[in-house]
């Protein structure tokens, strides 16, 4: 197995957990599969295998040809472990990973944030004033919600996303 492959194994797992990386090495061994295949393999639902191939497929773990049966006039799809490199693929994530928390830390920054202490319930400032500070669910008067330990928690993640390096 070569040292980009493991990689990919090892981060399949990671994500997806062991069956992901059981897939992983089952198809790095046959070269490719298609889902039925992977299914009777590991005596699972193809509905289940689907998920799994599908989840690998998003993160970029995978890739596909199709080849239409002339039989039954469907595509079956052969899947394979990508050849991309690990590097690129990481760095991919950790750029969506970095856009998402840099969003939620805007939207923190941005609102003034009401809260029922009864059932926990959140409330941005506008809805809020929609309700007239009242809980929706049960009718309590709401609470200015202090978010600055959220917004320290979001700083301090993405600072260490920003410094993030996978083959340290
Ligand atoms: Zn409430």
């Amino acid at each position: 197995m070569s040292l980009n492959v493991q990689v990919l194994a090892e981060l399949s797992e990671k994500i997806f957990g062991k069956r992901a990386r059981q897939v992983m090495e089952f198809l790095i061994s046959r070269g490719e599969a298609t889902d039925e295949q992977v299914a009777n393999f590991f005596g699972i639902d193809v509905n289940e295998a689907r998920k799994i191939l599908n989840d690998l497929f998003e993160q970029r773990l995978l890739r596909y040809r199709r080849a239409r049966d002339e039989k039954i006039g469907w595509y079956i799809y052969f899947w394979r472990v990508t050849d991309e490199n690990p590097a690129v693929i990481l760095e991919a994530r950790r750029k969506k990973a970095l856009a998402i928390l840099r969003q939620r830390l805007e939207y923190e920054r941005d609102n003034t944030f009401y809260v029922c202490l009864k059932c926990e319930k959140k409330y941005t400032f506008d809805e809020a004033v929609d309700n007239s500070f009242r809980c929706i669910e049960c009718g309590e008067l709401l609470e200015p919600l202090d978010n600055a330990r959220v917004i320290e928690i979001l700083e301090e993640a993405i600072s260490k996303l920003k410094q993030y390096n996978p083959f340290e």
